[in-house]
């Protein structure tokens, strides 16, 4: 451990970066193996183009599962060490020479993928199409930390009004949205497969753009009320009903007109295809682990779309998110668990049972003050 006996804490709003503390506390994949460590790194020095940012909160996602358990794909992916995870809210404390659209003390959550900026796509102002996107927290160090820096082209500053446990998680939510609104559903009947947090915040996403049905299908009871908490019209167990047997019930005549997958399982994008209406759409957003065997003959005759949905367009799903938070979309029943940073161990758990949806860590009593702000 470093001796911050000299440390004042981290620098108020207005600070420059030379008065920041030369360490920070950080959640680190340290070697390749299971497992993460709460350790002293190096305080983050922002590049010109860069803003430096307190973390205040962060979401734990899927991915910094697969990181601590130091699965096949992060074995592949990762090099050590690394400050994992990216869905954070904090402020900015300082920023580079270059940048004038932010200022110390703006609340701002970061784009996890950092795009190139140089490709086709990029110049096109197509961002989120990238073919050379690095991840936070994967490719570069994350947010699981006292601080992190980003490219400014990565920052999107909070809106009026909008709740900062619901910012520390603008980056799932951003799934949510990107893959709830890739097909029209005002009217529509809709089914959702699998309600793990994305799954969860896309039913309200769906309810809030006017959806007639949301049928959400999930195995797991606990995941079946938080659904109808975020106001799905009927939740079912696939392994006990098929999707067909709810047309009646919800006088439905053909099928649904909108799927959005999220639950990666291959026998769920078969059933929604299976339960699709002629002309229907169908977002996937789940990403399997094992081939999977799709119904082309259905997809060509019922003249199914089928779009393909990877992280969140920059920047127009980070304004749909806040525009429908402002008019009254509520996804804190998705968030169940609050930690300390401490009991990151405890957290890591919880996001794994199962049982739970979105599991929130408090960065801001790093250094046993309150220099976060209130609640
Ligand atoms: P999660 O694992 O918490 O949720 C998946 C849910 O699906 C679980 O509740 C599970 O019980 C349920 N499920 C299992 N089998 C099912 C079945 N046969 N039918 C219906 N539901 C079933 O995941 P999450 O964090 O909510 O993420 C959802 C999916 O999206 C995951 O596959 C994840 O890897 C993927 N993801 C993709 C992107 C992207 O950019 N494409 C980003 C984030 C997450
Ligand atoms: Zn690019």
């Amino acid at each position: 451990m470093t001796d911050r006996s000299e440390e004042t804490g981290p620098a108020a709003p207005g600070a420059e970066a030379g008065e920041l503390p030369a360490s920070m506390l950080a959640l680190v994949k340290k070697r390749d193996g299971p497992g993460l460590e709460l350790e002293e790194r190096p305080t983050p020095q922002p590049g010109i183009n860069d803003v430096l940012i307190r973390v205040h909160r962060t979401g734990i996602c899927g991915t910094d599962l697969h990181i601590e358990a130091w699965d096949a794909w992060a074995a592949r992916t990762i090099r050590t060490p690394r400050i994992v995870g990216h869905e954070f809210v904090g402020r900015i404390v300082a920023v580079g020479s270059n940048v004038t659209d932010f200022a110390a003390g703006d609340l701002v959550s970061g784009e996890g993928h950092v795009v190139c900026g140089r490709c086709r796509h990029c110049l096109a102002g197509r961002r989120h199409l990238c073919a050379h996107t690095i991840g936070l927290g994967v490719e570069r160090d994350g947010a699981f930390a006292e601080y992190v820096v980003l490219p400014m082209t990565n920052v999107w500053l909070h809106g009026a009004g909008i709740d900062e446990e619901v910012a520390a998680i603008f980056d799932p939510f951003g799934n949510a949205v990107h893959t709830a609104l890739a097909f029209p559903v005002l009217g529509e009947d809709v089914l959702i497969s699998g309600a793990g947090p994305i799954g969860l915040m896309a039913t309200a996403v769906v309810r809030h753009a006017g959806a007639r049905h949301v049928v959400v299908s999930e195995p797991n009871p606990v995941r079946r009320r938080l659904a109808e908490q975020m106001g799905a019209t009927l939740t079912i167990d696939p392994r006990e009903r098929d999707l067909s047997d709810t047309f009646a019930e919800l006088d439905m005549v053909e099928g649904f007109d909108v799927a959005l997958e999220m639950s990666g399982q291959p026998a769920a994008l078969t059933a929604a295809i299976a339960a699709m209406a002629h002309g229907g759409g169908v977002a996937i957003l789940g990403i399997p682990s094992d081939e999977v065997v799709l119904d082309v003959n259905a997809i060509v005759f019922k003249m199914l779309t089928v779009r393909g949905i990877y992280g969140r367009e920059m920047y127009e799903t980070w304004y749909k998110m806040t525009v429908m938070l402002q008019s009254g979309l509520d996804i804190r029943p998705a968030i169940t668990h609050h930690f300390s940073h401490r009991d990151h161990a405890a957290a890591f758990e919880a996001a794994r049972s199962g049982d739970a949806a979105k599991v929130i860590m408090d960065w801001r009593d790093a250094r046993g003050g309150d220099e976060g702000g209130p609640r």
